[in-house]
């Protein structure tokens, strides 16, 4: 068992409170993911459960423990940073052997833990090299490696693919999720890439100012972000945002005349955000037909187009701000050009301008 429980878990650096009372329980076997912006407390978190920061108030338990006071090594946790850490002058096979540097195993016993981290890792024709012969993503092996031989408990990453290219962090990305398929290991990953999130997680910690703001399984915040910040946080490009009045269940935007008809009833008053993805907004012709469905209808000039080959992002400015909508991969429109966009009732959120909560 290797459950993580976190009561009211707090950390303050002088009058600076970089994590405000969290409480979190991580079953045993669990992918977690923490996401936020720079500064939010993801890492002062991770580095409690290691037991590298002292846990200012609250109680950390691991597999039922009470284990505030524990040094790192009594922990069996494991940690993978950033900066993978590994020894540039030693081999890999001593690089991952470094692991097992406190452990009571005989030395075959070691040999084979070795052999076998090496194995599952795909470096076994590689642990006579030296680092500096090895490839990004063959340096993050090794130190994961090097994690993984002492057969901890639990794992925790610190963003630990944020050193590496676009294309190796995607092959890393499915490299771990792997790992954690194979191995059943209770896994707590820190990232500021949604991405990483989203595709990895079993359930993702958005965090920001120190505080959680939501808790939930990758598709359950992508269509339930509970307020604004999560809601652009999660899904690329961000979800669009524009301001309007909502009145008797209707919303106007201040440039427009039409209002906007909702799926359901939002029995709220007053200056709203309403947000729709990028993904719902569909380039269409205008038409009358079409114009006289339900649902957002904008109406701007294009002002960049990103051609991804799958589809296009097309930017519109419009007289209530600003959009992304894609568009099929051929539809290559000109700077300048008209378009009308238009989202269905169901794809659109609403938020309160204020507390910035979804309603
Ligand atoms: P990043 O993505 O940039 O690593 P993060 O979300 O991991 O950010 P933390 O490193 O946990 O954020 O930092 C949270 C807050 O605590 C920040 O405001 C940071 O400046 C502050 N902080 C972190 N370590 C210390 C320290 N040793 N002394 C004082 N303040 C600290």
């Amino acid at each position: 068992m290797a459950e993580i429980q976190l009561e009211g878990l707090a950390k303050r650096f002088g009058n600076v409170t970089a994590v405000h009372d969290m409480d979190l329980t991580i079953a045993d076997g669990e992918f977690v993911v923490f996401v936020g912006p720079s500064g939010c407390g993801k890492s002062t978190t991770l580095r409690m459960m290691a037991g590298l920061e002292d846990i200012s108030s609250g109680t950390l338990h691991l597999a039922g423990e009470p284990v505030n006071h524990k040094d790192p090594k009594q922990r069996n946790i494991a940690m993978v940073f950033q900066n993978y850490a590994i020894y540039p002058h030693v081999t890999v096979r001593k690089n991952i052997g470094f692991g097992l540097y406190t452990s009571k195993l005989s030395s075959a016993e070691k040999t084979a833990r070795i052999n076998e981290t090496a194995e599952m890792l795909g470096l076994e024709d590689l642990l006579d090299r030296r680092p500096a012969a090895l490839s990004g993503g063959q340096r993050q092996r090794v130190a994961i490696g090097r994690a993984m031989v002492r057969n901890p408990a639990a794992f925790l990453f610190d963003e630990p693919l944020s050193n590496l290219d676009a294309q190796l962090r995607a092959q890393m990305r499915i490299e771990i999720k792997k790992l954690h398929q194979r191995l059943g290991t209770t896994i707590v990953y820190v990232t500021h890439d949604q991405v990483e999130a989203m595709t990895m997680a079993d359930r993702i910690v958005v965090m920001r100012d120190g505080k959680v703001l939501q808790i939930g399984r990758p598709i359950d915040l992508y269509e339930h972000p509970a307020d604004v910040f999560t809601a652009r946080f999660i899904g690329s490009p961000s979800m669009n945002m524009i301001e309007g009045n909502m009145r008797d269940g209707l919303i106007r935007h201040d440039n427009a005349d039409l209002p906007i008809e909702l799926d359901r009833k939002i029995g709220h008053a007053g200056r709203v955000l309403l947000g729709v993805r990028p993904h719902d907004l569909h380039v269409t012709d205008g038409s009358p037909r079409v114009s006289g469905e339900r649902g957002l209808h904008l109406h701007g000039t294009v002002s960049t187009v990103e051609p991804l080959g799958a589809e296009t992002l097309v930017h519109l400015d419009l007289a209530e701000g600003s959009v992304i909508a894609t568009a099929p991969g051929r539809t290559l429109p000109a700077i300048g050009e008209k378009l009308s966009v238009h989202a269905a009732p169901e794809s659109l959120y609403v938020f309160d301008a204020e507390s910035e909560k979804a309603l």
